[in-house]
């Protein structure tokens, strides 16, 4: 039989982090080997050319990728990427962690990502339009509001969500705005959609904190990514009264000990598009951000910064992942080692779907909640997740992430279990 764990081709990708996540959790729960490799193999994958007319009359071309990893929960779910680097594999880990993210959630969704190797920089925004209007043409086959849902992720935003809703709208003929999610208010968005992600940072590390009788106005914090949801995460735990000491980004970043002015942080971020230069700290990189003396350390950026060697050098108390795999396996068991408290990815960062589930709720049946409620649901929702996973990590004697991983798992083998295999 052939181990699944050492299946995939180079160690320490987003995919064999996502796969050996998944090996524990099967562990735990005991699963045969044929559920292990129904739930540890994309359900449907479609890969297209995405050709490009430059501004100038070139044509570019790249690859566009759109991984369902499963729907055994409801329809497919995740975000849109665009980076140079995005490949297959990469698309395929991101997807696999939204399917046990939204199980985790208890949103009735499976799990899916979408990515184009494209910079998003590097091109202007009529080019950056028509590469998405090209790819949502191509991967309409597959997409649609009960069959899998769009939203941002890196590299991409409310803007591409409106042009992909825009492009499938005009194809079938009538708006539908469900079919993506993280879309401008104007286009049947989500008030509180933006922030989702970065609040439900915030109320699961109170959360993990609390479990220690410790509260976020007595920490200090370290956000490594100032995105759509690090700065906003920096932002509320400022607001919560929490020292934030260091934030970075791809050009630098900024430390001061007795703690950051946010404000005027954001109004030099606004101005010069970068925490690198901000007079009111000392300049830091992003490995000495990981390294540094702060209670708590959230990684919002990217995949794979927490190897063994980065977790050697952790001073932090707690690690509350904002991006998505921002731990490799050996960097979780060094942070485990050194007593570190790990909030996972697939429950930290799980305020995002939520919202986003509430945004296709309000576009299916066309009547609109306030922030207020929206704030509300959310909370409850990211506090009953986290104390779900906090007592079977108590009551089993293993990690948050394990417990996490076991709960989503576990919920997707069910409802395929329960739903029996065709034919
Ligand atoms: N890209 C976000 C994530 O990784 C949001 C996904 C969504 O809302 O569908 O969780």
């Amino acid at each position: 039989m052939t181990d699944l764990t050492a299946e995939t081709p180079h160690p320490n990708t987003p995919l064999t982090t996502a796969k050996a996540q998944l090996a524990g959790a099967v562990e735990i729960l005991g699963y045969t080997e044929g559920l292990h490799r129904m739930l540890a193999t994309p359900r449907r994958e479609m890969n297209v050319a995405v050709p490009l007319r430059r501004d100038d009359g070139e044509i570019e071309l790249f690859t566009g990728y759109r991984v369902q990893h499963n729907i055994s929960r409801g329809p497919a779910k995740g975000g849109l990427r665009y980076s140079a680097g995005v490949d297959v594999d990469e698309v395929r880990a991101l997807a696999m962690w939204m399917t046990w993210k939204c199980a985790v959630v208890d949103v009735p969704y499976g799990g899916a990502k979408g990515g184009v190797t494209i910079d998003p920089r590097r091109y202007s925004q009529a080019e950056l339009e028509r590469v998405t209007r090209r790819y949502t043409s191509e991967i309409m086959p597959i997409i649609g509001p009960e069959r899998d849902i769009m939203a941002p992720d890196v590299g991409t935003n409310e803007q591409t969500m409106a042009w992909i809703m825009d492009t499938y709208s005009v194809n079938r003929g009538y708006t539908i705005p469900a079919v993506t999610t993280g879309k401008p208010l104007a286009v049947g968005g989500s008030l509180g959609r933006a922030t989702a992600t970065s609040r439900g940072v915030v109320h699961t590390a109170a959360a993990a904190l609390g479990d220690a009788g410790v509260q976020l106005r007595e920490v200090s914090a370290a956000v490594q990514g100032f995105g759509k949801v690090g700065s906003h995460a920096a932002r509320f735990l400022h607001d919560a009264g929490t020292r934030v000491v260091a934030v970075s980004d791809e050009q630098g970043g900024v430390m001061r000990s007795d703690g950051l002015d946010v404000s005027a942080l954001e109004r030099h971020v606004l101005s010069t598009g970068t925490v690198a230069g901000f007079d009111g700290g000392e300049p830091i990189d992003n490995s000495e951000l990981l390294a540094l003396d702060v209670d708590l350390l959230i990684p919002a950026a990217v995949e794979g910064v927490l190897d063994a060697d980065a977790a050697g050098r952790v001073k932090a108390r707690w690690v509350v992942e904002a991006a998505n795999g921002p731990t490799t396996p050996e960097g979780d068991r060094v942070l485990a080692e050194r007593g570190v408290v790990v909030v996972p990815d697939i429950l930290a960062n799980a305020g995002g779907v939520v919202v986003s589930y509430f945004e296709w709720v309000q576009a299916n049946q066309a009547y609109w909640w306030t922030e207020r409620e929206i704030e509300d649901r959310l909370e409850h929702r990211m506090v009953t997740a986290h104390r779900a996973v906090a007592a079977l990590a108590g009551a089993e004697g293993v990690s948050l992430r394990d417990a996490a991983l076991t709960i989503g798992v576990r919920r997707v083998a069910e409802a395929h279990q329960i739903r029996g295999l065709y034919p």
